[in-house]
């Protein structure tokens, strides 16, 4: 039986995705031939490889101005190739957590960084807002959602330098205005497919921008762009699954509906947090994440956090555990987590205050 998945990531996938990809995987379209044994240059790849762009271009609105790119490597690599590609002199970043101060050390090696804004102060229970872009940097660096504390940007910021956002783990859960981006990069992990393969966005003008230094072939946007990601072998199967979640986004109505959905799964979820009396949200109300909810016990009950997650377990319920930084409780409520999903969370906390209280 299918569990309640609440996993950060990688995380819970569309079972139709899950289908079809199991399929394609013992023969694609009838071709005698698994979609892990044909070639990367074959027509049949090709197609997925394009309708996947397609489902990009299509689903998020982007500009003609604007490459997709599909890149092996993780978030991780981005921290890197970002500043390697585009820090000359100096770059702004917002320290909004885990994610945000890891990508800062990686552009400390290419030159120097600028902090504009942090909230290390409360321990990242907050998003930075109200910072001052400087205009004598070469790029400002976001994270729109911080995966580990739970917090998120809703909204697409005027910059008046080139904007580079890590989308890891709210990308394609609203509609995105990309005209005011210059590059965004994510793992797919965390909402559009499974992990090993990620997908940066990035502007024509931007890539002119380039740093005057010697970059290695794999490592320069402009080998993935001029060779549409096929400079070496791509993750064919992981792009694979992405295309079917993609359909599946499309089929359920696209951005404006995740967005809907988003909103629903984390009002719910957040009501209940702060109606129980075993459970508190760290994050500060304008901040909070709708895509992972943190929650703690109340100093009180602080000895039964072991016992809830094994309550939980019982209940099919997995993946609730919070990371190690902050302790607690994550429940990582993606696109294919269903109201269904979240109310089973609800139904189990309701219970266990119903036995603890
Ligand atoms: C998970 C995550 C990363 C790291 O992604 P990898 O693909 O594992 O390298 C980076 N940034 C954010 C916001 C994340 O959630």
């Amino acid at each position: 039986m299918r569990k309640h998945i609440f996993n950060a990531g990688p995380c819970k996938l569309p079972d139709v995705a899950l289908e079809n990809t199991s399929k394609a995987v013992l023969e694609l379209n009838n071709i005698g031939q698994s979609i892990m044994e044909i070639s990367h240059r074959s027509k049949d790849f090709e197609a997925v490889m394009n309708e996947t762009k397609a489902l990009y271009r299509e689903l998020l609105n982007i500009p003609e101005n604007y490459h997709v790119l599909f890149l092996g490597g993780g978030a991780s690599t981005q921290f890197a190739m970002v500043p390697f590609n585009f820090l000359k002199r100096k770059a702004a970043y917002v320290n909004s957590g885990v994610w945000a101060r890891t990508a800062i050390k990686e552009a400390k090696i290419f030159g120097e960084v600028d902090v504009i804004a942090s909230s290390e102060d409360k321990n990242h229970t907050y998003y930075p807002k109200n910072f001052v872009i400087p205009t004598d940097v070469d790029y400002l660096h976001i994270t729109t959602n911080n995966t580990i504390y739970g917090t998120e940007i809703l909204e697409d910021i005027d910059s008046p330098v080139p904007l580079v956002a890590d989308m890891s783990s709210d990308f394609m859960s609203r509609p995105v205005d990309v005209s005011k981006y210059a590059l965004i990069y994510g793992g797919a992990q965390k909402n559009v497919g499974p992990a090993g393969v990620t997908f940066v966005i990035i502007k024509d003008e931007f890539l002119k921008e380039v740093a005057d230094r010697p970059i290695p072939t794999m490592f320069k946007y402009e080998t993935h762009v001029k060779k549409e990601s096929m400079h070496n072998t791509p993750p064919c199967v992981n792009i694979f699954t992405m295309r079917e979640v993609l359909k599946w986004i499309k089929s359920m109505g696209g951005l404006k509906a995740m967005d809907k959905l988003a909103q629903e799964r984390a009002d719910l979820l957040y009501a209940e947090i702060d109606r129980n009396k075993l459970f508190v949200a760290p994050v500060e109300k304008g901040s909070r994440s709708r895509m992972n909810i943190v929650f703690v016990l109340n100093p009180e009950y602080k000895e039964l956090e072991e016992e809830f997650v094994k309550f939980c377990s019982a209940r099919n319920i997995t993946g609730i555990k919070g990371h190690r930084d902050v302790g607690g409780f994550r429940a990582s409520t993606y696109n294919a987590c269903t109201i269904e999903d979240v109310k089973a969370l609800i139904a189990a906390m309701q219970e266990f205050e119903k036995n603890k209280a």
